[in-house]
């Protein structure tokens, strides 16, 4: 690794508040691992959470690389790992199931007892270079650029996930997504692309615009809506919550159909009202749904591909990463960002 610096720029949590980009010295993999150099990096609310304490102590260790929706190039490999990747443009499976628990070997390695996903538990992606275990490098398509590939590993992976394998989503039904921003505009064009009647709920004007853009066949400001009088006459049979705040929880309980579904995927508030009643007497289901798996990553890529999704994403350089959280933070940000070392 003589030609790779020995010293990177990473953009590092050190606790609440306390997040900027700093010097340190390049990892080395081992030897069941990959050195990636890093060409784009999705910016997610979750970081957001993090960096502001809103995960209701769900623990992060400091300090922390976070950036959790990679892709770059294999530049050096392991001991132990196929010296041919190197080279190769990947996307990073961030949840990195070990491939031998239970969870793992069922397909649903997004739920590895063992996984220590990136950004999360370990280094991640906001640096010039990030070592990956080898099994969480998916190949990216031709056609797909590095910043698609980034936000397909989590903000298109996780509502395909909520969307197919959670809710269970079928041709012809009418679905309400909440929360428009880079996972609810990839959600919107994901229950297009399969054939639902999608109504798109959010509380900013140019979200709700682009989600028409994209196909949502209903815009509507929750601001505005009274759950009462729900804003189609067809039963909405299954709602996704991209927000997760009190407000939001409630909201999806109340707009579901009988008998419908209501998958939870935002992480605003970590608590939250049921309706105990209405979920029991109507028999609606609430699901949470976490991430997605490898195989749906390379689905999701291969969607991308072949022009079935189109992720929207803006690339900025890593330097500026600070000015993006407090933008994203303030609503400014209308789809995805990915950071640019
Ligand atoms: P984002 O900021 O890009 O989008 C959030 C959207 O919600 C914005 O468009 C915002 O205007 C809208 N919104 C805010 N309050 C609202 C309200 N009261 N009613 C309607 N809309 C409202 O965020 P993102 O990166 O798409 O992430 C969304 C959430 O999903 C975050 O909480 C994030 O932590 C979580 N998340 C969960 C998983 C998972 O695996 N479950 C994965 C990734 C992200
Ligand atoms: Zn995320
Ligand atoms: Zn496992």
């Amino acid at each position: 690794m003589a030609t790779i610096p020995a010293v990177m720029r990473a953009a590092r949590y050190f606790g609440p508040r306390e997040f900027r980009v700093v010097e340190v010295s390049r990892p080395d993999p081992g030897p069941a691992e990959s050195l990636v150099r890093v060409r784009a990096a999705g910016l997610c609310h979750s970081d957001l959470h993090i960096i502001f304490d809103e995960l209701g102590g769900y623990p992060i260790p400091t300090p922390l690389t976070l950036g959790h929706e990679i892709a770059g190039d294999v530049v050096a490999v392991g001991d132990a790992v196929d010296p041919s990747l190197i080279g190769q443009r990947v996307a990073v499976f961030g949840p990195a199931g070990c491939g031998q628990c239970r969870y793992c070997r069922e397909g649903r390695d997004h739920l590895c007892i063992a996984s220590r996903p990136l950004g999360l538990a370990r280094d991640g992606g906001y640096a010039d270079y990030v070592v990956v275990p080898a099994h969480a490098l998916v190949p990216v398509p031709n056609g797909v650029s590095d910043a698609e590939a980034a936000v397909a590993t989590d903000a298109v992976l996780t509502p395909f996930h909520a969307l197919t394998r959670v809710g269970q989503l079928r041709p012809g039904e009418t679905v309400a997504i909440i929360g428009v921003g880079g996972l609810g505009l990839n959600a919107v064009q994901i229950a297009k692309a399969l054939g639902a009647f999608v109504i798109a709920v959010d509380v900013v004007p140019a979200k709700l615009e682009l989600a028409k853009q994209y196909g949502a066949d209903r815009v509507v400001d929750s601001r505005q809506l009274d759950p009462a009088h729900p804003p189609v006459d067809r039963p909405i049979t299954l709602v996704a919550d991209f927000v997760g705040a009190e407000a939001t929880k409630l909201l999806a309980q109340q707009l579901v159909a009988r008998g419908g579904r209501v998958v939870m995927v935002g992480l605003a508030t970590p608590g939250g009202t049921m309706l105990g009643l209405r979920l029991i007497a109507d028999e609606v289901a609430v699901l949470g749904s976490f991430w997605g798996t490898r195989q749906e990553l390379a689905t999701v890529l291969d969607l991308i591909a072949r022009g079935l999704i189109r992720p929207q994403v803006e690339t900025h350089p890593l330097d500026e990463i600070g000015q993006w959280v407090e933008r994203l933070r303030a609503g400014e940000v209308t789809s995805r960002v990915a950071l640019v070392p």
